[in-house]
C-alpha cells in the first residue's frame, strides 16, 4: 500500500496531492485548489513569484492602441541584466545550481524565478534576506519551492520549439540566457569543481606533472582573461583595459553601491509610513544608467 502511494504521489492519479504544485511549484488554482499543496518548510529551491517583468508583455500602447513594438534584442538584454542582478544577489548566500525564469504567460507562472542552491541553508539565508524587499518597485514574493528537478518541470516541446500551447502551457517554458553570460555567472563554480577534483585525485607520484600542467593552465587562463578584458572594455567604449581581476573588483564595488542605495531606499520607505505612491515606470528603454532596481 505504502509503495503504491509512493508511486502515485504527485501524479495525475494522486487524488490528494496536486501534481502541478508538486512538479512545477505553481498551480493555476492557487489556494483554491481541491488537492493539497504541500508547502515545504525547507528546500534548496526558492521561488520568487512573478518577479520578472517582461517588457514584451508590458509594452505601453501606442497612439493606434496597439502595444509599441519592442526590439527583441533589447528585450533579451533587459532580461540578461535582470538575470545577472538576481544571480549576483542570490550568490552572496551560497552556490547556485540553477536559476530559471519562466516565459509562461498564465498568472501563476508569468515571470516566476526559481533558484536552486547547492544546499538548503543557503536557500534559507537567501529567503530570509529577500523577504519583504522590493525589486524594481515591486515587493518580492518569496517562498520555498518543492521543485528540485527542473527536467521534470520543464516543457520538452518548448525546448524543441514544438510546444503548441504557447505561453499558456502548464509546464515551465524557461527563458534562455546567452552562452557568454552563463559562462560568466556559473563558470566560477566549474572552476572550483575542477580544482576540487584535482585535489582529490592527487597522488604523490604525479605531483610534479600536475603542478606543471597547472602552471600552464594558469598562464593560459591569465592570457585569456587579459584578452577578454580588452575586448570587454572595447565593447563598453571605456578606456583602460584592465585584467580580469580588476574588472571583478569594480563589479563588486558597483554591487555594494547598489545594495547601499537600496538600503537607503528601504529606510526611507520604512520611515515614511507606507510605500508612498505607485512606483515609477520600469527603466526599460530609458537608456540612462544609475537606476537601481533593488
Ligand atoms: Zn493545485
Ligand atoms: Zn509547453
Amino acid at each position: 500500500m505504502a509503495e503504491h502511494l509512493a508511486s502515485i504521489f504527485g501524479t495525475e492519479k494522486d487524488r490528494v496531492n496536486c501534481p502541478f504544485y508538486f512538479k512545477i511549484g505553481a498551480c493555476r488554482h492557487g489556494d483554491r485548489c481541491s488537492r493539497l499543496h504541500n508547502r515545504p518548510t525547507i528546500s534548496p529551491t526558492i521561488l520568487m513569484a512573478n518577479m520578472y517583468q517582461n517588457p514584451l508583455l508590458n509594452a505601453p500602447l501606442g497612439p493606434d492602441g496597439l502595444p509599441i513594438r519592442v526590439d527583441p534584442k533589447a528585450a533579451q538584454e533587459h532580461f540578461e541584466d535582470f538575470y545577472e542582478d538576481v544571480f549576483e544577489e542570490l550568490a552572496q548566500h551560497g552556490e547556485l545550481e540553477n536559476l530559471n525564469v519562466c516565459d509562461n504567460f498564465a498568472d501563476h507562472m508569468v515571470g516566476n524565478v526559481y533558484a536552486k542552491f547547492r544546499d538548503e541553508d543557503a536557500a534559507a539565508r537567501a529567503l530570509q534576506a529577500l523577504q519583504g524587499r522590493y525589486y524594481d518597485g515591486r515587493q518580492i514574493i518569496i517562498e520555498f519551492s518543492p521543485v528540485t528537478d527542473f527536467r521534470e518541470a520543464t516543457c520538452r516541446q518548448y525546448e524543441e520549439n514544438t510546444c503548441n500551447r504557447g505561453g499558456y502551457c502548464n509546464f515551465m517554458h524557461l527563458k534562455p540566457i546567452g552562452r557568454e553570460l552563463r559562462r560568466k555567472l556559473f563558470g566560477r563554480y566549474h572552476r572550483r569543481d575542477r580544482d576540487r577534483d584535482r585535489e582529490r585525485s592527487r597522488s604523490p607520484r604525479r605531483d610534479r606533472d600536475r603542478d606543471r600542467d597547472r602552471d600552464r593552465d594558469r598562464r593560459r587562463s591569465r592570457s585569456r582573461d587579459r584578452a577578454r578584458g580588452r575586448s570587454r572594455s572595447r565593447e563598453r567604449g571605456g578606456g583602460g583595459g584592465g585584467g580580469g581581476d580588476r574588472r571583478a573588483r569594480e563589479t563588486s564595488e558597483e554591487r555594494r553601491a547598489r545594495i547601499a542605495s537600496w538600503n537607503m531606499e528601504r529606510d526611507d520607505r520604512d520611515g515614511g509610513g507606507g510605500p508612498g505612491g505607485p512606483p515609477g515606470p520600469p527603466p526599460y528603454g530609458g537608456g540612462g544608467g544609475g537606476y537601481n532596481p533593488w
